[in-house]
């Protein structure tokens, strides 16, 4: 198999903590991992746009205006004191939306902070029902995904894509299709040219499909597809966790996604054994952005894990 690939060009995100959590056949994404003290930080992206984040924590974006603050991502229940004090360092406007861009907790049991002061959360309408779930995924070490409080949960819902205007800025909700989760959303601030896209690509991290909540590749794909359509060159892009990233990150994240995917379709094609294929280190060229040896065989056992159980 031969394939023309750029070298990745990004810096290594501190992923240590994630890369040394092993659990079970699957391996834990940073949406689990376990937290630890650390300092939380801002940095202001430009005037009126800051990013908020900590250790192996997720990206709370951060956009004025002038009747309140819209946020993306709510932080975790446990983090997200720590974010609003650093927010208040920069401004003391109250918070009017938080958008969710999944279910999963890191991005949403905040919520419950953000709350008391009168905000109201936006999601898909996919999420309250994942919220909703108290399930155990033993594929993922007995991972218990718990119910959601019920301050956490979304005020409003919408299916394909809406908008929110505040006192003259605009934030673009769109679900473009099933992708780290079947409720995933990207939000696009066009004044800003500023596009927070949530799980769908974690830089130097391992890429994670939540399969059980209906998450798929070929969505993740798509997605990004989309989001290629869509930014410029100047377009500054916000994961869900680590560094911002440009729209020439996002194809290098797509030519990987395509080249994993078939490199796993082939190996199931040929009915290798699972071993076979790890022992092939398909994912070797992508190491660096994928967050080491270790988050590299992580996403073939997820990958392999889906797809292997996709109708074909
Ligand atoms: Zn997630």
């Amino acid at each position: 198999m031969t394939s023309v690939v750029r070298p990745y060009p990004g810096s290594r995100w501190s992923r240590s903590l994630r890369s040394a959590i092993a659990v079970g056949v699957l391996l834990v994404s940073s949406a689990w991992a376990q937290d630890r003290p650390s300092g939380m930080r801002l940095r202001t992206l430009q005037p009126g746009v800051h990013l908020i984040s900590g250790y192996a924590n997720g990206n709370m974006l951060v956009v004025e205006t002038d009747s309140g603050l819209v946020l993306v991502d709510a932080q975790s229940a446990k983090r997200v004191e720590a974010a609003d004090t650093v927010l208040r360092t920069v401004t003391q406007a109250r918070v009017r939306y938080v958008v969710f861009t999944h279910y999963h907790e890191d991005h949403t049991g905040g919520m419950v902070h953000w709350r008391k002061s009168g905000a109201q959360a936006v999601a898909h309408r996919a999420v309250p029902a994942q919220m909703e779930k108290d399930t155990i995924i033993v594929e993922m070490g007995n991972w218990h995904r718990e119910r959601a409080i019920p301050e956490a949960f979304p005020d409003h819902t919408f299916e394909d894509s809406v908008t929110i205007r505040s006192a003259g800025v605009e934030a673009h909700l769109y679900h473009v299709a099933a992708a780290h989760t079947d409720g995933d959303v990207v939000v696009w601030f066009p004044g800003e040219n500023v596009l927070h896209v949530g799980d769908l690509i974690e830089p130097e991290g391992a890429l994670f499909i939540d399969w059980w909540a209906g998450g798929t590749l070929d969505g993740i794909i798509a997605a990004t597809e989309w989001l290629l359509a869509r930014t410029d060159d100047a377009t500054t892009i916000v994961p869900g966790h680590g560094r911002t990233i440009d729209r020439a990150t996002v194809e290098y994240h797509h030519r990987m996604l395509i080249h994993l995917r078939d490199r796993v379709m082939a190996s199931l094609s040929r009915s290798e054994p699972r071993d076979v294929l790890l022992a092939a280190k398909p994912a070797a060229e992508y190491e660096a952005f994928l967050g080491g040896e270790t988050g590299a065989d992580r996403v073939i056992r997820l990958l392999h894990y889906g797809l292997s159980r996709r109708p074909r």
